[in-house]
């Protein structure tokens, strides 16, 4: 049996920030914008959060629950300079590392832990290194398998150590509420209460078949979940030949500038999944139906590959107006990066125009990730604001299943 540490750093935005400028530590600090602002925040403080601000509050909001509060933009560069030197830590301490997030990782230590003692000296030594190195607290949880040590990190913020040894899972996950288990949201927690499952222990005990019926493959990832197991991984990340986005909508469109902010839209979902993939294209395409169903295709080269919308977009934007050619409105558009090859994400030797490209890209989906899509919106969605209601993830088109 493997044993995992789950690290995250706790508030990291924030944390960074009060890091380079000391006189911060202590105070109710708010990244994501000034006071003034449009937007929400997108990491408050402890001592913000301890007066009522979240992620996601709107920054006028947060001003009034706390009128001396800091509020700073935030820098993603200074982020990206923070999350290197973590990540340079923790890949002394175990070079079998999986990257979460920017401040977020899953080590296998199973062969690490001799020299320290133990898992928890191990795990102390680590804690107290980053707080020495970079002055930022972290949440640490060690268990012997990977969902239970990141639960385990969430079980005590910030600056906790929690260890599950093999004999504590049973009890762990006995009491603990399912909205604590990986992959279930509000939706999925609904229906369990439904259902009148509230613990781990409770979901473990329904036959999985079951679970399945009811939802679909993500049911066997919980029941798996919440006996502590990591299950088998569900999708093979090699498998994936191709990511594509389409909506269809609710009255036919025929301005060729709404079309292509939908077209812009989809892309910068697509790319976002490749970039979680760790993937870039060299292929895009893109389709679109008119009213009376005709269908019309066309592909492109992406040259060098990418995984960044905005260099793929211009190839998207000339298919496009070569091919629309009918004074016919659009019921459905859709794009597919295709031709994928995996690339290392450590292209630090590049010239700077990429890596600042790479590096804003990284900041956007991380904001978007902490604080819901619209922490960032782009000039090119933001026409879509008047025509579709802003869910967490995004806009909510008519084909949700499929705007993810
Ligand atoms: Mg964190």
């Amino acid at each position: 049996m493997g044993i995992y540490l789950y690290i995250d750093v706790d508030a990291f935005f924030t944390s960074v920030e009060q890091s380079i400028n000391r006189s911060l530590m202590g105070r109710p600090v708010m990244v994501g914008g000034l006071k003034h602002e449009r937007g929400v925040v997108a990491c408050p403080s402890y001592e913000a959060r301890a007066r009522g601000v979240r992620t996601g509050t709107p920054l006028c909001e947060a001003a009034r629950l706390i009128p001396d509060g800091v509020f700073l933009k935030g820098d993603f560069h200074r982020f990206q300079a923070y999350s290197d030197r973590f990540f340079e830590i923790l890949y002394r301490y175990s070079p079998d590392l999986q990257r979460i997030s920017q401040d977020e990782a899953c080590l296998d230590i199973t062969g690490a832990i001799r020299p320290f003692g133990g898992a928890r000296q191990l795990g102390e030594s680590l804690q107290q290194e980053i707080w020495e190195r970079l002055a930022l607290s972290t949440s640490i949880g060690i268990a012997p398998s990977r969902v239970a040590s990141k639960i385990a990190s969430e079980y005590k913020k910030p600056m906790g150590l929690t260890l599950l040894e093999p004999g504590d899972l049973h009890n762990f996950f006995a009491r603990l509420p399912v909205r604590k288990i990986p992959g279930v949201g509000l939706t999925t927690e609904k229906i369990l209460h439904e259902m009148g499952i509230r613990t781990a222990g409770q979901l473990a005990a329904i036959p999985e078949q079951y679970l399945k019926t009811v939802f679909g493959i993500n049911g066997l990832k919980i029941a798996a979940y919440s006996r502590g197991e990591d299950g088998i991984p569900l999708r093979d990340h090699k498998a994936i030949r191709s990511v594509s986005r389409e909506t269809g909508f609710a009255d036919d469109i025929t301005d060729s500038s709404v079309l292509l902010s939908h077209f812009y839209y989809l892309l910068e979902r697509a790319a976002r999944k490749l970039r979680t993939l760790s993937k870039k294209s060299t292929t895009v395409r893109i389709k679109f139906r008119y009213a009376d169903f005709q269908t019309i295709e066309a592909a492109g080269r992406i040259n060098p590959a990418s995984n960044d919308q905005n260099s793929i977009f211009p190839v998207v934007r000339s298919m496009f107006l070569r091919t629309f050619t009918r004074r016919q409105g659009i019921r459905l558009v859709g794009v597919t990066l295709a031709g994928l090859k995996n690339y290392i994400d450590n292209q630090t030797f590049l010239d700077d125009r990429i890596e600042k490209g790479r590096r804003l890209l990284q900041g956007l989906d991380y904001a978007r990730q902490k604080a819901g899509f619209f922490a960032v919106t782009t000039g090119r969605t933001f026409s879509l604001s008047s025509r579709y209601k802003r869910g967490d993830t995004g806009y909510e088109l008519r084909t949700p299943g499929l705007s993810q």
